[in-house]
C-alpha cells in the first residue's frame, strides 16, 4: 500500500503528540490493520530505546513496564489503545461542547425574544 510510507512518516509525530485528531485517527486506524507499519512502529521504539531517547517521553509507568520487559509489541498495543481512548474522548468532549454552545445560544435568543416581546407589546 502506498499509504504506508505516509503513515510511517507520522510515527514520530504520533509519539510526540503532534498529530491532529484526524491524522491520529487515520494513523491508529491504519496501524491496527497493517502489520508492516506496526512492525515499523515497534522498530521505532526499539531504536528510541537503544538511543536512550525514551525516558523523557516515558514518564507513564505503564509504558515503562513494557520497556523494562522489552515487550515492544505490547507497548505499541498499549499506545494505540490509549490513542483510541484519547481520540474518542476528544470527539465526545467537542460534541458535548457543541451541544452546550447550542443550548446557550438558544437560551440567549429566547431571552432576547422575550425582552423584545415585553418591551414592545
Ligand atoms: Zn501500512
Amino acid at each position: 500500500m502506498n499509504n504506508c510510507k505516509e503513515i510511517q512518516g507520522m510515527i514520530e509525530d504520533f509519539e510526540y503528540n503532534r498529530l491532529s485528531l484526524k491524522n491520529e485517527e487515520k494513523f491508529t486506524g491504519h496501524i491496527l490493520n497493517c502489520a508492516d507499519c506496526r512492525e515499523e512502529m515497534e522498530i521505532y521504539y526499539i531504536i528510541s530505546y537503544g538511543l536512550d531517547d525514551m525516558e523523557k517521553n516515558m514518564s507513564d509507568s505503564r509504558y515503562a513496564s513494557y520497556i523494562d520487559s522489552f515487550d515492544f509489541t505490547g507497548l505499541v498495543d498499549q499506545k494505540l489503545e490509549d490513542s483510541g481512548i484519547k481520540c474518542q474522548f476528544i470527539r465526545e468532549w467537542s460534541y458535548f461542547n457543541r451541544l452546550r454552545y447550542m443550548f446557550v445560544t438558544g437560551v440567549m435568543l429566547l431571552t432576547t425574544f422575550l425582552l423584545v416581546v415585553i418591551r414592545f407589546f
